[in-house]
This record gives structure tokens, sequence and C-alpha cells, in this order.
């Protein structure tokens, strides 16, 4: 099983070094590119690898290689052209998760059109936080369900001492347990279940409270 996530970060101008960075702190592998020769070299310490190129260009993104790309990220600023075809590229090479920025929302459900699976305006989303949230290791996905809520599937590190009414989820955290994946098999949890070690929870909230509930099932001993 793989361990860890890898990413591509498109655009390597502040918000794309931004997310590198952070992504960096997290271990995860990155695959970098921009068309800017400055930009590449800013960034090339973060990665394992980091081209100059073009990414709408689609057999550029093909020679580097991107087959094993787990989450693209266009971060790729003020030209709206170039942002068009490389999520058109991503989504023909089958990249299953592609986070797109976007700097006026109006362009928000064109790119979701296109192929975007995610979209982030930097003014209203730290890269930093997104970066943190979708690559720890207890978080397996993540799906933005509006601008304030949130889907994360997060691994149970521990067994829980408690059921979930006894945890007050909904009162304490805000956040609901949706439903639950445990050995292949998914099913919705009532309260008086208690989760177990490497059961995959599909949590529902907003993103602050899902983190909190993340941390405090799996960094206390609960
Ligand atoms: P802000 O606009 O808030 O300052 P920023 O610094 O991230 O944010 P840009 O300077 O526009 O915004 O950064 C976008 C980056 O995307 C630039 O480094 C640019 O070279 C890169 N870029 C633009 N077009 C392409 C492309 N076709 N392929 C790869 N990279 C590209």
């Amino acid at each position: 099983m793989k361990t860890k996530k890898s990413f591509m970060v498109i655009g390597l101008g502040r918000f794309g070094l931004a997310i590198v960075k952070t992504l960096a702190e997290m271990k995860a592998d990155i695959l970098a590119i921009d068309i800017n020769e400055d930009c590449v070299a800013q960034a090339n310490e973060f990665t394992d690898a980091c081209v100059i190129g073009d990414a709408t260009k689609i057999n550029v993104l093909k020679q580097i290689g991107i087959s094993n790309i787990d989450h693209a990220v266009v971060a790729i600023g003020n030209n709206l052209q170039a942002t068009i075809l490389a999520t058109i590229n991503l989504k023909e090479l089958g990249v299953k998760k592609i986070t797109v920025r976007v700097d006026d929302e109006q362009y928000e459900s064109v790119m979701q059109r296109l192929g975007a699976t995610d979209t982030i305006i930097p003014e209203e989303a730290s890269a930093i936080s997104l970066a943190n949230h979708i690559s720890s290791d207890n978080v397996l996905d993540y799906y933005k369900v509006t601008n304030d809520y949130s889907l994360l599937q997060i691994k149970l590190k521990h067994d829980m001492a408690k059921t979930l009414i006894e945890m007050d989820v909904r009162n304490k955290f805000e956040v609901n347990v949706v439903g639950v994946i445990r050995g292949g098999d998914f099913f919705i949890p009532r309260g008086n279940d208690k989760l177990k070690k490497d059961d995959v929870m599909l949590v529902i909230g907003i993103l602050k409270s899902i983190v909190e509930f993340d941390s405090f099932v799996n960094d206390n001993a609960e």
C-alpha cells in the first residue's frame, strides 16, 4: 500500500510556492512545474522533481510522468486560458483529484465542468491550511461541499474508548460522522457505536471543526 500521497503543483508563484513548502513540511511527494525558470529555481529545494515547462501542453505533462499523481493543484494565477488548458490536460491524463485556483468565483463552476474536483480562491482560503489538511496522514480524502463545509475521510489511529453519543460529537465538535468504512464495508454509524482503529470515518462540518475533531480522536488516546 502506498503510504505517502503524491502531489503535483502547477504554477510556482507566491501561492503555488506556499503550497509546495507546506506539502514539503508534511513530507509529501511533490512534482512541480512552472514555465518560468526563476520560479522553478526557487521551488526546487522543496520538491522531489521540479521542471521548467508549459502545463498547457499535454505532451509536456506526459513526459514528466504524472501517472502516479494522487492530487494535482493548478496554481497558475492571472492566466485563465492557461488554467483552463492545464485543467483539461490533467483530466485527460486521468488525475483523480484536481484542485484549481480561480481568482474570480464566477469561474468556479466553469472549472468544475472542465474537470476540477475542487476550486480554491486564494483570498478566501489559505494555501497553507489546505495543504496541511489534505496531506495529513489521517486525512485520506477531502471534498469541499460548499465554501464553508467539507467532507473528510479520516482514519482512526486508535480504538475509541467511548461511543459517538458519549463523545457528544455533534454538540462538542459541531461535526457529524455520516459514514464509516470498516474493512472495506460501509455503514452509517449509530450513536451507540464505538469506532475502532483503522476505521475510516466520513466526517462533515466546517473544516476547522473537523480538524479539531481529528486531533481529539487521533492525537489523544481517547
Ligand atoms: P498573486 O497573483 O496573488 O501574486 P501568484 O504569485 O501565485 O499570486 P502568479 O505570479 O500569477 O501568481 O503565479 C502564477 C505562476 O504560474 C507563475 O510563476 C507563472 O510562471 C506560472 N505559469 C503561468 N502559466 C503557466 C503555464 N502555462 N505552465 C506552467 N506554469 C505557468
